[in-house]
């Protein structure tokens, strides 16, 4: 028992290392892309161009990790307020919809009055994660459903989509740091959501079948009187 204490003591201290690491490396990341974006400006010819351009895209996925890193790890005051899943939903869907069309996907909706304690920010972090997956997963011109409904005192919001799906190796992955199979992944945006959806008292279960698509269905516990 002990030992278990001092562990997490001791992953508590580094955690916090990481995330001053990751905030002090934030600044130079920034101002390097600026100056190179200055370079690209300036390209001569068209391997400059190309190089500008995949060094501007290495420093946003650098940026993507330690985004998703310090939400996750930066100790941030918990605004916990009780929120109207639906109208919380509609207001995500509109944040994702104009990426979702962009790939040529449809998005369809049933929403039922619910309502949860949760940090708003966090909430949407989560939602923003499950249906940019589900975009990323459909070759093209698929579907992604979105359905929350109350299951004995849970609110289950369930995102499916008709995407490639995931076998079951895959699936063990899930959650895992970094683990990403797109070339431009972070592989951060399921751990986290995982650690916001069970700090709530909450789960995340996936169900999913190659090639025919996957179903995300979060379950946060519900007041009952709410
Ligand atoms: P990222 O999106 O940056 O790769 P995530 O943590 O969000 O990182 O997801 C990790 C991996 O899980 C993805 O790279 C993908 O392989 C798999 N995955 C997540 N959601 C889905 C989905 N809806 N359908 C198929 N695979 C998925
Ligand atoms: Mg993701």
């Amino acid at each position: 028992m002990r030992d278990e204490i001092y562990r997490s003591e001791k992953l508590s201290v580094l955690g916090e290392l990481a995330a001053t690491i990751a905030h002090e490396i934030r600044n130079p990341i920034t101002v390097s892309k600026g100056f190179l974006q200055l370079l690209k400006a300036r390209s001569q010819n068209e391997t400059d161009l190309k190089y500008a351009i995949h060094a501007i895209e290495e420093i946003d996925r650098a940026e993507g990790i330690i985004s998703e890193y310090l939400m996750y790890a930066k100790p941030q005051a918990e605004r916990v307020e009780k929120i109207d899943v639906k109208a919380h939903l509609s207001n995500v869907m509109s944040i994702t919809d104009p990426y979702v069309t962009s790939k040529g996907h449809i998005v369809e909706s049933q929403l039922e009055e619910l309502y949860v304690y949760a940090d708003s920010k966090k909430l949407t972090q989560v939602l923003i994660n499950l249906i940019k997956n589900a975009a990323e997963a459909i070759e093209k011109n698929g579907k992604i459903t979105i359905h929350t409904f109350a299951q004995k005192n849970h609110a289950v919001i369930e995102i499916t989509d008709t995407g490639i799906g995931m076998n079951e190796e895959q699936l063990l992955r899930l959650g895992d740091p970094f683990y990403s199979t797109k070339s431009k992944g972070t592989g951060l945006g399921l751990m986290v959501s995982y650690r916001i959806i069970e700090a709530l008292g909450g789960t995340i279960r996936v169900q999913s079948k190659q090639g025919i698509g996957t179903k995300f269905s979060v379950f946060i516990p519900m007041d009952v009187d709410t």
